[in-house]
């Protein structure tokens, strides 16, 4: 890393002090920088990285709730708005054991770039709680969902902070917090959260988007060496809205997904995930991915404590969770042919499994470009509330593939033009940057 980066990490690290993978975020986007700092002056000159670095607002509060055997349970709950240059604050909420304040900042740090590098009109931010919704009743999780809301609901707004899912967030979730908020302001705001159910001012597509989006974004990738997914032995992690969906999309251009998981274990299918019976395991059910080689009935196998990288593959999906795919399972994939590696989660493979795949010239598609699908149909959802208009499907989907496409063509001529063709995190990290960047030299001193 250049010289000129190090008191500006040196701060990062003083002033957010254990927030580990916070700083893994910002090294990653200090890396690629170098080059752009060279040749425009004016960022540096205008402490831009300094500023980007520091959220412009941090919420932290208290989160009481009642469980089902009335007991009082708190739990942290965490908003961080990061940047507004380009839009209102967006991004989703998480809810999970491990969330802190550390996870939460690299998450809405990320979102920034990603956001930006979509080209819609959106900031960036993130949130969530360390609740962990797992084994909770229906009831208990609307209780906490609008015990959560009754302190957020004031720092949100359509032109102010716009939240989404994440991982332990879904439609559900979404319904509970959209029901308060609806409640506590006495506005049917539809702008405030995006990811809502159809019926009542949500998007077709938005279920779909973040996993089809990988897919799309992958298929362009391999187009650039002559490649597709038809035939590909692909792998999956992961078994969530986004894995789901990813599996979906890499099926109907022709891949053959054989591997999906959970935080228990892998399932190997060598006939090919049934997408349906996932779905029911894991979303209506809410079971444990064995239950899925249990019923499938052809030989399916689950693989208790094992990542699925083992498995080898063609294309490689991590669209599990941060930091999921380490050196070793980078050289289990490399010695296994992969070709392609995309990104559905966010920052799922470590740096150093990253420069693995990037000495092997393998293609490589980071999450903050590969998985903006999701967000951006978000900020279709926002267009469609903003006109009191519901697209079709089809419309919705096309939407999303240009955008795809454009997100991906950006980042392949920002790599050209920077002199690293071909390498995608540095084409992401530059193009998500200077739009930013831009925004705020304009904005003043902001
Ligand atoms: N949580 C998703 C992401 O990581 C979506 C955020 C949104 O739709 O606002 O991008």
């Amino acid at each position: 890393m250049k010289a000129q980066f190090e008191p500006i990490l040196e701060q990062v690290l003083r002033r957010n002090p254990g927030e580990i993978e916070f700083h893994q975020a910002v090294r990653e986007v200090f890396d690629s920088l170098g080059p752009v700092l060279a040749k425009h002056p004016q960022y540096a000159d205008a402490a831009v990285l300094e500023r980007i670095c520091e959220p412009e607002r941090q919420i932290i509060f208290r989160v009481p709730w009642v469980d089902d055997a009335g007991h009082v349970l708190i739990n942290r709950g965490f908003r961080v708005e990061f940047n507004s240059a380009l839009g209102p604050f967006k991004g989703g909420l998480r809810f999970h054991p491990s969330v802190y304040l550390g996870i939460v900042k690299f998450l809405g740090f990320e979102q920034v770039f990603k956001n930006s590098l979509t080209g819609m009109p959106i900031g960036g931010g993130k949130g969530g709680s360390d609740f962990d919704p797992r084994g909770r009743s229906e009831g208990e999780v609307m209780r906490f969902c609008q015990s959560f809301m009754t302190e957020l609901y004031r720092h949100l707004g359509e032109y102010t902070d716009v939240p989404a899912g994440d991982i332990g967030v879904g439609g559900r979730e979404i319904g509970y917090l959209f029901g308060q908020y609806k409640r506590i302001t006495n506005r049917y705001e539809s702008g405030v959260l995006t990811g809502k159910g159809v019926s009542w001012g949500g998007s077709l597509v938005r279920t779909e988007a973040t996993g089809y989006g990988t897919v799309l974004f992958a298929e362009q990738m391999l187009r650039t060496r002559g490649m597709s997914f038809d035939g590909r032995r692909v792998l999956v992690s992961g078994s969530g809205n986004v894995a789901i969906y990813a599996i979906e999309k890499a099926q109907q251009l022709g891949g053959k997904v054989v591997a999906a998981s959970d935080s228990r274990g892998f399932v190997l299918d060598e006939q090919g995930i049934d997408v349906s019976l996932l779905k029911q395991v894991k979303e209506v059910e809410r079971a444990s991915i064995e239950v899925y080689a249990q019923r499938r009935g052809n030989g399916a196998v689950f693989v208790p404590g094992e990542r699925v990288w083992a498995a080898g593959g063609d294309i490689a999906l991590p669209c599990a969770t941060q930091n999921e795919l380490d050196e070793s399972d980078a050289k289990n994939l490399l010695n296994g042919g992969v070709v392609a590696i995309a990104e559905g989660a966010n920052m799922p493979t470590t740096p150093e499994a990253t420069a693995l795949f990037q000495e092997a010239g393998v293609l490589f598609a980071p999450g903050k470009a590969a998985n903006a699908g999701g967000v951006a149909t978000s900020a279709l959802e926002m267009q469609q509330n903003a006109s009191r208009d519901a697209w079709t499907f089809d419309y919705t989907a096309n939407r999303l593939a240009a955008i795809m496409s454009g997100i991906h063509d950006r980042c392949a001529t920002t790599a050209d033009e920077y002199g690293q063709p071909g390498n995608y995190v540095m084409g992401a990290n530059v193009a998500g940057f200077l739009k930013v960047a831009d925004a705020m030299l304009a904005l003043g001193v902001v």
